[in-house]
């Protein structure tokens, strides 16, 4: 008899988008002249730099040659495109890694979510909350954490709350953990963590022989000193720490779809005959047999970005956001709202007046200014009371919905 994974029956449905899909849509068949403006969506809206373009279409002219058309690539990536990605993005850091530690994919939830799958199914998980919830859901059904509780949490996961109480910078664990996610710059908070934070965590991991399994989707829009670019700007990471990166959010590949994890040959974990083995090889195995490589058009289209005009192309369209980013901020303050990130990231999290739940501040933004956001509660239960608005709109869209926020007061 065929059985099923059970491990996912204990995974509610995807409620959060289906549920704001659900509200909207009985709003505007009750009122069908309502102007409704979306601040809700985690996707870009700005066309891929005319650089990735071209390269692009050069590629696509290659295929058509039987000179130059490729066909099976290497699984983890053209060397073309990850020696672009160090050089850009950890040499100028003073961080060397091999082409053999940077493994490209398909883009940063699928590695963020297959990850946890080179670990043993006995390791303790640690996810802060609220969080991007690929990380939780993914250790639910490979069966790292027991049922979910009355409270919104997955008996035998160690949530690390992240409030406006501790300014979005997780306590350590009062207990060991194995595996530790950390999403930096945070969605959806937006916030991001300072270097020492990040000493702290690194150590942690050092002390506790765990893994961090680093999220920097965003660090693109760090705008900050003090916020480091990669984990590995902190001494020691190399030996503890995974980084996960995408040309999503950075690049306006949401569609077209290119992402890279690093995973330097240091970090190693246990196995059961107690030797110490790679992470690295073992994510090599895995992804040499589940993945086929990226599109050679696509990678090509992505190594464009490193080029002199597409850092100021990608630069340009990151500029547009963050400046929507302000003028929310901005707005939020003026109606006397309590607003956080927004400077280092594309979210706004802002914490509901007069105690609403992140729901009822929805349905009010929603009926009163016909503004469509997410409800925090829906990235995890310390997610409640607070609200997040996103930077990715166009900025006539956003102006309007500034206006609107500043009227609200
Ligand atoms: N990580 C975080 C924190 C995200 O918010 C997202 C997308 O919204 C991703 C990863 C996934 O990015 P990709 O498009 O590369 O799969």
């Amino acid at each position: 008899m065929a059985t099923i994974n059970d491990n996912y029956l204990k995974l509610p449905g995807s409620y959060l988008f289906a549920e704001i899909g659900r509200r909207v849509a009985a709003y505007q068949q009750e009122h069908p002249e309502a102007d409704i403006i979306r601040l809700g969506i985690g996707d870009v809206t700005r066309p891929l730099p005319k650089a990735c373009i071209e390269a692009m279409q050069q590629a696509v002219a290659e295929m058509g040659q039987a000179e130059t058309f490729r066909g099976y690539g290497p699984e983890q990536g053209y060397d073309f495109l990850t020696r672009a990605i160090l050089a850009a993005n950890y040499e100028p850091y003073g961080l060397k890694f091999g082409t053999d530690e940077i493994f490209v994919s398909d883009g940063s939830k699928s590695d963020c979510g297959n990850i946890q799958e080179i670990f043993g199914r006995d390791c303790r998980v640690a996810i802060t909350d609220p969080v991007y919830p690929v990380y939780l859901d993914t250790n639910v059904m490979a069966g790292r954490t027991g049922a979910l509780q009355q409270d919104g949490h997955f008996a035998g996961v160690t949530y690390l709350p992240c409030t406006a109480e501790n300014n979005f910078a997780p306590e350590l664990p009062a207990e060991h953990v194995d595996m530790i996610y950390l999403c930096c710059p945070n969605n959806p908070t937006g916030t991001t963590l300072s270097r020492e934070e990040l000493h702290k965590w690194v150590d942690y991991a050092r002390q506790e022989d765990a893994v961090i399994l680093f999220d920097a989707a965003y660090a693109a829009y760090i705008t900050e000193e003090d916020v480091p670019r990669t984990i590995y700007e902190i001494p020691g990471a190399a030996e503890v720490a995974i980084e996960f990166r995408s040309f999503s959010k950075t690049a306006g590949f949401t569609g077209t779809r290119c992402g890279y994890t690093i995973i330097p040959k240091g970090v190693t974990g246990r196995a059961a005959d107690g030797s110490r083995v790679p992470y690295n090889r073992l994510w090599n195995r895995r992804h040499t047999t589940k993945f086929n490589g990226t599109a050679y058009i696509v990678q090509r289209g992505a190594a464009a970005i490193y080029t002199e005009e597409g850092r100021a192309q990608v630069r340009e369209t990151i500029g547009y956001y963050m400046e929507n980013a302000r003028l929310i901020r901005e707005g939020l303050a003026a109606a006397g709202l309590t607003a956080y990130g927004g400077v280092n990231a594309p979210y706004i999290w802002l914490k509901t007046p007069d105690k609403l739940s992140s729901w009822d501040f929805f349905d009010k933004l929603l009926q009163q200014l016909n503004i469509v956001g997410t409800p925090g509660a829906g990235f995890g239960p310390c997610g409640e009371g607070y609200f997040r608005l996103t930077a990715f709109g166009d900025r006539e869209n956003t102006l309007r919905a500034v206006e609107r926020i500043k009227k609200m007061g």
